[in-house]
């Protein structure tokens, strides 16, 4: 219980990361952070416990101490800058097969993953970098279609112009457990506002 998730948001209400309970209601305690329920009422620690006290059992989590008892926070607030400073993606193998959906992004097929790899829009012998741009990942046709070429020599187009994923992305897919539906309204208001980078 103690290590599920939390959302975190900033002090713009932008969800900037996923902690912990045990870190979320230490930020709490601390009065680093404040706990948003789901009717987006704003709770500091003592508040929250008192709202505990008066919450229904059935249907709701609770964390108990031999005094009290408290209600498993979904989200918080950060009331300080700098206590969390927002999780970017790491460019990695796996972060590329999570972006790309395991997809082919030139056919658009789905081979078993051992039959995809990681293709340079701009050939490297042609100065292309490894970067969240100019890499996607390629069936073995359309890779050996490609070879060193060029995207227009080669005739091959792209599905979807690659770019940096923004962080949740890549979580949702390790995230697993319980319908966060309080989660979901932030989660998509941070894909709408996320800013696009290189
Ligand atoms: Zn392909």
């Amino acid at each position: 219980m103690l290590s599920q998730g939390v959302l975190v948001l900033n002090r713009n209400w932008m969800a900037v990361h996923v902690c912990s309970v045990r870190r979320a209601l230490s930020l709490v305690v601390q009065d680093y952070a404040r706990i948003i329920a789901d009717d987006y009422q704003i709770y500091d620690f003592n508040s929250w416990r008192e709202l505990s006290k008066r919450i229904e059992h059935e249907g709701n989590d609770f964390i108990r101490t031999p005094s009290f008892r408290l209600l498993v926070p979904e989200v918080i607030l950060l009331t300080v800058f700098g206590r969390m400073p927002p999780r970017t993606v790491k460019f990695n193998r796996r972060n590329i097969y999570v972006r790309d959906h395991h997809t082919c992004q030139y056919c658009g097929t789905k081979p078993p993953r051992e039959e995809l790899t990681i293709d340079h829009i701009v050939p490297r012998s042609r100065g292309g970098r490894s970067t969240w741009k100019n890499v996607v990942l390629a069936c073995q046709s359309c890779n050996s279609r490609k070879g060193n070429q060029t995207l227009e020599k080669s005739g091959l187009t792209l599905v979807r112009p690659p770019k940096k994923p923004h962080w949740m992305a890549t979580l949702r897919n390790t995230l697993r457990g319980p319908d966060r539906p309080l989660w979901q309204k932030f989660v998509d208001a941070a894909y709408w506002n996320v800013t696009l980078e290189d």
